[in-house]
């Protein structure tokens, strides 16, 4: 029961009480008085009747009087505890209300508020103003709301900041749940990529493996980090361990009958410069059993993330290869050379008959012998040409660098070709470098390159047309320029333009002469030399040939053959403007 309720319970109760015993004491007293009195007065007046009948005159008005006088005392008393019964009710209901006011109510206040507290109302606090236990009991219970009100801040304020916290943490769980879920996704990946990586490093091994070219991958210090099979092979070294050891000393290189020097090995070329590099044609190198294994090769830098780690050196045994190469030279020298001396007898005669050293001739016989003439000329030109391609690629050929003046040889040149150049027509211009010193070069090599270029621009020029030569130097190399505004270069067949006996199709419209062998010489000559031809042509607009040569010119060669001059017979042809 609540205490409230029993307070009120207790005091009504006790009023209950106070007015049910004050009124049964007063109803006894009464009672017990009055039954008292009326005894009183009747023993009186029995014995006032005794007295009568004994006939004794006695009157006891007096004792009635006393005893009248006892009842109205009584009666008074009676009236005074009534009195005083209604005055204690006042006085209890007085002093109920007053302890209801001064003690109760506080108190049931104090409880109203203790409960608004306790179901979180902590602001509506009032603090009594009193000094006894309730005032001590309010103020402990304000200061208490007070504590506990700055408590429940405390708590809002850090249920505030755990919510934020929690917030955060949430966040951050968020956060690490999409890491980890990119984490996750990441190792797949990873595992995916590594699991790609190993079957394609399996894949690449075993491509390498079965690869019937050698492949051999070196580190910096040209040490080997691996080599194929077939590249073990081609150097009989299948059972050697040769991982770790040095490339160069493991291939013995020889180009010709010279001994490749370290500084001159493709390997190292490539991996100093970090370009291709491409062995030469005569590159051969030695096999365990100490046999020359001739081969192709090519050096390519290994570059990882713009760093270079070393060098992949492909190479392939081409010794089958180069001897019937060497054979088909051989051959086609053979030939020519055989060809050369009937040749020479039927023009010798030819131009015997003609000069008609041999007799008068008619103008008909004349016609026919010109016509022959020419046909001598062209097939000679075919036959030196041929002879030439054999020697250059059979590497007898001899250079013996001079200093020479470059533009000297193009003067000579420009003589040699007057006769066409008047006859189409043709303006020349000349541009010599005032700063151009001598340079170390085969002279007849450099005639051959420059009669080339020089007539292949005449030969395809339509009459009025132009030449330009020029002659400058960089740092490192002489360069010359030759140009024309001629047929031009047909776009679809730049591309085979030095391959040996291709001749574009413009110019075989045109009916010119050539055996499609002199830009390939041109080539080769300037190559061995350590230079570099190109060329830019536009159809009907012209060409210009560039090669350059380096300063330190061509190295010297011993060999046996030397290059046989260039004959054309072109010059009979005329190509008209169109
Ligand atoms: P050819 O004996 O046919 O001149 P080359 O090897 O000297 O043989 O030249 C190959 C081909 O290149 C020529 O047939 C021609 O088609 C083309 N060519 C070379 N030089 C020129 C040039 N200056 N103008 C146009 N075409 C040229």
């Amino acid at each position: 029961m609540k205490i409230s309720t029993r307070i009120n319970w207790s005091l009504g109760l006790a009023f209950i009480l106070t007015i049910i015993f004050g009124s049964i004491w007063a109803f006894q007293f009464l009672k017990i008085s009055t039954s008292f009195h009326v005894d009183v007065i009747n023993k009186i007046e029995f014995v006032e009747k005794q007295l009568k009948e004994q006939n004794i005159p006695i009157s006891l008005d007096s004792t009635k009087t006393t005893v009248e006088n006892a009842r109205l005392t009584m009666k008074y008393t009676m009236s005074l505890t009534t009195f005083l019964l209604v005055l204690i009710f006042i006085i209890i209901s007085a002093l109920s209300f007053i302890l209801y006011r001064t003690t109760v109510s506080p108190l049931l206040f104090l409880i109203k508020q203790v409960k608004n507290v306790s179901s979180g109302e902590i602001d509506r606090c009032v603090i009594l103003n009193r000094k006894d236990e309730i005032g001590f009991l309010s103020q402990a219970i304000n200061k208490m709301t007070d504590q506990l009100f700055s408590s429940q801040e405390k708590i809002k304020d850090k249920q505030n900041k755990l919510e934020v916290a929690l917030q955060q943490s949430q966040e951050q769980k968020y956060f690490l749940e999409n890491v980890r879920h990119a984490t996750i996704n990441l190792l797949e990946d990873l595992n995916e990529e590594k699991t790609n990586a190993v079957r394609n490093a399996k894949k690449n091994e075993l491509i390498l493996r079965s690869m019937e070219d050698g492949v051999c991958v070196i580190d910096l210090t040209e040490k080997i980090q691996f080599m194929n099979t077939a590249g073990r092979k081609i150097l009989g070294r299948e059972k050697q361990n040769i991982e770790g050891k040095d490339l160069f000393k493991i291939l013995n290189a020889s180009i010709g009958e010279i001994l490749v020097s370290r500084p001159e090995m493709p390997t190292t070329i490539s991996i100093k410069e970090q370009k291709i590099v491409f062995g030469s044609k005569d590159l051969a190198f030695l096999n365990a059993k100490g046999e020359r294994i001739a081969v192709d090769s090519i050096v390519s830098p290994l570059i990882v993330d713009k760093t270079i780690e070393g060098g992949i050196l492909v190479f392939r045994d081409v010794t089958r290869a180069r001897e019937v190469d060497r054979m088909k030279s051989e051959f086609v020298s053979v030939a020519s050379h055989q060809l050369r001396t009937p040749l020479t007898s039927i023009r010798w005669h030819n131009e015997m008959l003609l000069a008609g050293d041999l007799g008068k001739i008619v103008p008909i016989q004349k016609n026919s012998l010109e016509k022959m003439h020419d046909s001598i000329l062209r097939m000679a030109a075919l036959v030196n040409s041929l002879l030439n391609v054999a020697r250059i690629e059979s590497g007898r050929i001899q250079v013996e660098p001079i200093p020479t003046d470059l533009s000297e040889v193009v003067k000579k040149v420009l003589e040699n070709y007057e006769q066409p150049i008047q006859k189409k027509q043709i303006k020349v211009t000349t541009f010599f470098d005032q700063k151009l010193k001598k340079i170390n070069v085969d002279p007849e090599l450099i005639n051959e390159v420059f009669s080339n270029l020089i007539s292949n621009s005449i030969k395809y020029s339509r009459d009025n047309g132009q030449l330009a030569i020029a002659l400058k130097e960089d740092v490192d190399n002489v360069l010359s320029q030759i140009s024309d505004t001629g047929l031009g270069i047909p776009k679809d067949q730049q591309d085979k333009i030095f391959s040996k006996f291709f001749r574009a199709e413009n110019v075989i419209l045109e009916d010119t002469d050539g055996t499609g062998l002199g830009l390939y010489i041109v080539k080769a000559i300037i190559e061995s030399s350590g230079g570099k031809i190109w060329f830019e042509s536009q159809e009907n607009q012209g060409t210009t040939f560039w090669f350059s040569l380096p300063k330190s010119g061509m190295i010297k060669k011993l060999g046996d053959r030397k290059l046989m001059p260039l004959e054309t017979a072109w010059g009979h042809k005329k190509i008209t403007k169109k």
